[in-house]
């Protein structure tokens, strides 16, 4: 059962449409359950009825002209019920209609099952038999395990019917894609359509023109990967054994061996693509390790495989270094990475739209960051066919629009246009300070983690950087910057912010942020070796960066440092420990550096719980929101299946973050929030009324942030606080909240999507 149900899911996935999909469904369903007759219905929700779209067994000049209201037939009932419907006698059934069209008089026993994607139900899928029997309980389950699978399949290929038609340049009707979360901004622009890396294996072989040129193409790949070999192997030395090195001094000489270079050559003169005959080869040589009895010697096949696929990154990174980006650039993709996003020059770049990701995945807080809108979790995307095309980023509304006609053009290029007029009008506020009317005030300040956005900061009117993400500078690398290195970084971020506070976080990587040349492989990456806890492994790399932090602020008086991802007290005393041997060590180099003030994050629930003890070792706390609702709600930050379940406004995390905020403040210590949650204007406001003292967000939200601070007195939003935490669920909060905003005039911030 389960070969012919993938077999099935396979062939239909290919279907250029849904009419195509249909008939190439009753055709298989029939087959495979020997049974009489095999139709689709696929839904019609304008006219709320479903339409015969296939059969093998009833008559095919029914096609397309029987409709059923949702609900009437048995096949209508099976899509108002949304569950399936099993009779053995369906003429006898009291819902039963009639259809002499169909011709299906003959046929009693009948099943009809509900195709349903993300709640929606696409169509019903039917079998029906001349014998006078319920389908068994194994069919049943076959036809809910298919159904399931169908709907995704019918929902592309509808997606790919409507590309086909955008093909086709007489017809110019514009192709809405909806996402599950985004980054606020309107766009517009041509789509750049980048890929992750292909498995070596996966290679296709592909004819070239000039064998020479790619020749040289690889050997030059060859020599890059054998410096890199040599580079990493150096700078492994404090992170790794001598044995575990001994690995890339091994990778080295097999690259220095004749047999794999020369193999690779061959091919490509015989006039394979460089890609292809680097797959061949290393294939070959790797089943002779394969065959071989010694395990030691079956081991290096793998060896051979893993270096094989580094040279083919490598090949592939030559061809990416070299991109051109056209001057207003959508990045598009299955799942755009941080370094795919850091790889455009941020001037080209007008729009992000990823097929996975979400609001508060890394790339999405870059695209923030930048500015950029940007929408996830267009799970109908296929990035494949769109390269070139016009699109249209709609972050407010969480839509991207494919070749948008001259009409819905012009209307975007209007919408971009008053969008920034809208910033400019905020203009006036920079300088001022943001103070509700009766006079509570709390500090702005800004999220950054690149030298672009930290020279904007300065100017922006914010009182310091809350939080400076130190791990973008990782991903721009290609290996791990040195102490030297990062202590340049450091000083210049505190003396371009200097004398406002800045707070630099320690390397926070692992979960979605894993650093191209430092791969951890986890089943549950966001439960695992990430923040501090790789810190507290690797106490070199730790203590280099907290060294190089130190040594920034011997200059300064505005450092702070913070330490991410705490989950308990001794993980923050380890951390403390290890702060306080660099602070003498550098003293004792004869280097005059100062303890800075220190932070800890709260964005684990155990931390949380355990904030009274955790605070007094620290000097302030910042409340990460973003991984704290992962953590609090069991939902992963960066899953698209399940973004609707992501929601800060949770009656459960503002309740944690109220808790957080009420400690942090009877110990007498700072607590601020640096999660996204801070440049929400909706949110903003319950984290006012809950007294924090200061909000940290991306550039682009803070004087929207101030501007409703301005607008409200406190009295009142303590008010609005009180009531909504008696309520139940994040929708009656949100809308209680907006509600607010509005009455307060400022329901222009409430087109800023999640
Ligand atoms: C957070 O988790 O809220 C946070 C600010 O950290 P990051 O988004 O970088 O994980
Ligand atoms: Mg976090």
């Amino acid at each position: 059962m389960l070969d012919t149900l993938r077999r099935i899911v396979q062939d239909i996935s290919s279907a250029r449409d849904p009419s195509e999909a249909c008939n190439l469904i009753v055709a298989e369903v029939k087959a495979a359950l020997h049974t009489d007759v095999c139709s689709v219905y696929l839904s019609d929700y304008p006219h709320g009825e479903i339409v015969l779209m296939a059969t093998d067994g009833l008559r095919p000049s029914a096609v397309g002209k029987v409709r059923l209201k949702f609900g009437q037939g048995l096949t209508g009932l099976a899509a108002s019920r949304a569950e399936p419907i099993n009779v053995e006698d369906a003429p006898a059934h009291s819902a039963f209609r009639y259809i002499a069209a169909t011709g299906e008089s003959p046929f009693h026993g009948y099943i009809g099952v509900p195709m349903i994607h993300r709640r929606r139900v696409l169509g019903v899928l039917v079998a029906q038999q001349r014998e006078q029997s319920k389908y068994d309980t194994d069919t049943e389950s076959f036809l809910v395990t298919l159904a399931a699978q169908l709907a995704g399949c019918i929902n592309q290929a509808e997606i790919r019917q409507a590309l086909e038609r955008l093909s086709d340049d007489t017809i110019l009707v514009p192709l809405f894609l909806e996402g599950v979360a985004s980054a606020p901004g309107l766009g517009l622009g041509e789509a750049v359509v980048v890929f992750p890396s292909t498995a070596l294996a996966q290679v296709p072989d592909k004819d070239i023109e000039d064998p020479e040129a790619e020749a040289i193409n690889f050997r030059q790949a060859v020599t890059l990967e054998l410096a890199e070999l040599q580079r990493l192997s150096e700078r492994m030395r404090l992170l790794l054994s001598a044995g575990d090195r001994a690995l890339l001094d091994a990778y080295a000489l097999l690259l220095g061996s004749d047999s794999l270079v020369n193999g690779t050559l061959e091919r490509i003169y015989a006039g394979n693509w460089a890609p292809g005959a680097l797959r061949a080869t290393v294939l070959e040589y790797a089943d002779i390790f394969t065959e071989m009895d010694d395990p030691y010697l079956k081991e290096r096949s793998a060896d051979i495989l893993d270096l094989g696929q580094r040279l083919l990154n490598r090949l592939q990174l030559e061809k990416a270094v070299n991109r051109q980006y056209p001057k207003n650039t959508i990045l598009m993709g299955e799942e755009v990475s941080v370094s795919q996003l850091l790889d455009v020059p941020p001037e080209n770049l007008k729009g992000v739209v990823s097929v996975r990701g979400t609001g508060t995945s890394h790339v999405a807080l870059l695209a923030r960051g930048l500015a950029v809108p940007a929408v996830f979790g267009v799970s109908n995307l296929p990035p494949g066919r769109l390269n070139g095309r016009e699109v249209a980023v709609d972050g407010y509304t969480m839509r991207a629009c494919i070749q948008p006609s001259l009409a819905l053009r012009q209307e975007y290029l209007k919408l971009i246009a008053q969008e920034a007029e809208q910033s400019r009008g905020l203009q006036h506020l920079r300088e001022l300070p943001a103070v509700t009317i009766d006079g509570h005030q709390l500090k702005m300040h800004a999220n950054s983690g690149l030298f672009a956005d930290i020279a904007a900061a300065r100017n922006s009117g914010v009182e310091g950087v809350g939080l400076y993400r130190s791990e973008l500078h990782f991903f721009l690398r290609d290996r791990f910057p040195g102490e030297e290195e990062q202590a340049i970084i450091y000083t210049r971020v505190l003396r371009i912010m200097e004398p406002y506070p800045v707070v630099l976080r320690t390397l926070d990587v692992g979960g979605d942020k894993p650093l191209p040349y430092f791969p951890i492989s986890e089943q549950n990456p966001f439960l695992g070796w990430r923040g501090i806890r790789i810190s507290l492994d690797q106490p070199d790399l730790f203590k280099a960066q907290l060294r190089a932090m130190l040594r920034a602020g011997s200059d300064y008086s505005n450092l702070s440092i913070l330490f991410p991802m705490i989950s308990s007290v001794g993980e923050l005393d380890d951390a403390l420990d290890l702060l306080r041997c660099a602070h003498s060590e550098l003293l004792e180099d004869g280097i005059p550096v100062k303890m800075p003030r220190v932070g800890i994050m709260i964005e684990v629930p155990s931390a949380a719980y355990q904030i009274d003890t955790l605070i007094r070792r620290v000097d302030f706390a910042s409340i990460g929101t973003n991984d704290l609702t992962q953590y609090l709600l069991a939902v992963d930050r960066n899953n698209d299946r399940v973004a609707k379940l992501y929601d800060p406004l949770h009656p459960a995390v503002l309740a944690v973050i109220r808790h957080v905020v009420d400690r942090a403040k009877a110990a007498g210590r700072p607590v601020g929030i640096c999660g996204e949650m801070a440049g929400d204007p909706t949110s903003a406001l319950l984290l006012l009324a809950m007294g924090v003292d200061s909000l940290s967000m991306n550039l682009g939200s803070v004087l929207k942030i101030k501007w409703m601070i301005r607008s409200i007195t406190y009295t009142a939003a303590r008010e609005l606080l009180a009531k909504v935490m008696a309520f139940e669920n994040a929708t009656a909060i949100r809308e209680s909240a907006s509600a607010f905003l509005d009455q307060h005039g400022l329901s222009g911030l409430l087109r800023v999507g999640k």
